[in-house]
């Protein structure tokens, strides 16, 4: 399979006054062509300073420290400021929890739209305006040619939301970030707008990159899942391998603590007890001892390597250790 990215090692970090934040320490994970992936964990986790470092936006005093992010053969790490630009809202796109902040006040959707697709891409104003309404038309957005002249607050969260997705869609990006893209909805809109990113990514063959605190989310639109804890990757696998045979504790956490709805009677969610750690002085263990009900000597002294569970589904976890007692993971409250 075609990887459009490969990410080696990545290590990010914030030079504070106080210190060193390691806000993301060694990850290193892929996504194929046309394939979305998610990228799972409580705010801290890392996820949002990862994809920040593959999109290259990182803000002050962030830094890459180490590492590789290969987009489509070349390392992106080495790119300068000039060359990013290039790929960053065209070859890589980007969406974030709030569209109202990306979206700018005093134009209208449409001429954001239209800028988006003009700055990139040679076409003619009056072609730009034709995509621009296909592009709204494609994310539902009932009666394009005339919405297309209404500003961002004539628009609902979930149509500003739609118009986001349309504006980063509109160059067809090899890569699409989705950042919390529906933690701001309701459910019934973040269900519509998960289903039209599924449709999107099909019709245009664009990848994707989920990034998400909510587990319930990815489930229907990742084929692969990546947990993250503690600036690190905890586990790795195909959706249906993290869903059915999770390894790691804090897969089983966050599984736990999904808001479960349709199920007649509102089940009772269980939050993770307890706060990540802090990432001026990382735990030399497993980053998630101090939370962990399983935890054993070794988890607070040595960090555990990865275990692969199958082919493609890897934890890091001393329970995975050939030696270590057997446990039993559970899944259910
Ligand atoms: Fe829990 Fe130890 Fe596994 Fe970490 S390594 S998740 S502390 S059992
Ligand atoms: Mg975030």
């Amino acid at each position: 399979e075609e990887k459009i990215l490969q990410v080696n090692n990545l290590s990010t970090s914030f030079y504070t006054h106080l210190g060193e934040v390691q806000a993301v320490r060694g990850v290193s994970f892929h996504v194929n062509k046309g394939e979305a992936i998610g990228i799972v964990g409580e705010s801290g986790s890392g996820k949002s300073v990862t994809s920040m470092s593959v999109m290259k936006l990182l803000q002050f005093p962030g830094k890459i420290k180490n590492g590789e992010v290969i987009f489509k053969g070349k390392d992106l790490v080495k790119f300068n400021k000039k060359d990013m630009l290039k790929i960053r809202g065209n070859e890589i796109a980007m969406i974030f929890q709030d569209p109202m902040t990306s979206l700018n006040p005093v134009y209208t959707i449409g001429n954001q739209i239209i800028e988006a697709i003009t700055r990139h891409q040679k076409m003619s104003k009056s072609e730009a305006k034709k995509k621009a309404i296909k592009m709204l038309k494609l994310v539902g957005i009932p009666s394009p040619e005339k919405r297309i002249n209404n500003y961002p607050h004539e628009f609902s969260g979930g149509m500003r939301q739609r118009a986001m997705i349309a504006i980063a869609l509109s160059c067809e990006p090899d890569l699409l970030i989705a950042d919390e893209p529906t933690t701001a909805l309701d459910v019934t809109i973040q269900a519509q707008i998960l289903e039209i990113m599924k449709e999107l990514k099909n019709k245009i063959n664009t990848s994707i990159i989920l990034i998400t605190h909510d587990l319930g989310v990815v489930a229907d639109v990742c084929s692969r899942i990546v947990v993250m804890y503690g600036g690190l990757i905890m586990e790795e696998g195909s959706s249906k391998e993290i869903f059915y045979n999770p390894k790691h504790p804090y897969t089983v956490g966050l599984l736990k603590s999904i808001p479960k709805i349709n199920v007649g009677v509102r089940k009772r969610l269980v939050p993770i007890d307890g706060t990540p750690p802090d990432l001026l002085k990382p735990p030399t263990g497993c980053p998630f001892a101090a939370r962990c009900d399983h935890a054993m000597n070794i988890c607070m002294s040595e960090r555990p390597e990865f275990y692969e569970v199958s082919e493609g589904h890897r934890a890091m976890c001393w329970l995975l250790d050939p030696e270590a007692p057997p446990q039993e993971l559970k899944t259910e409250a």
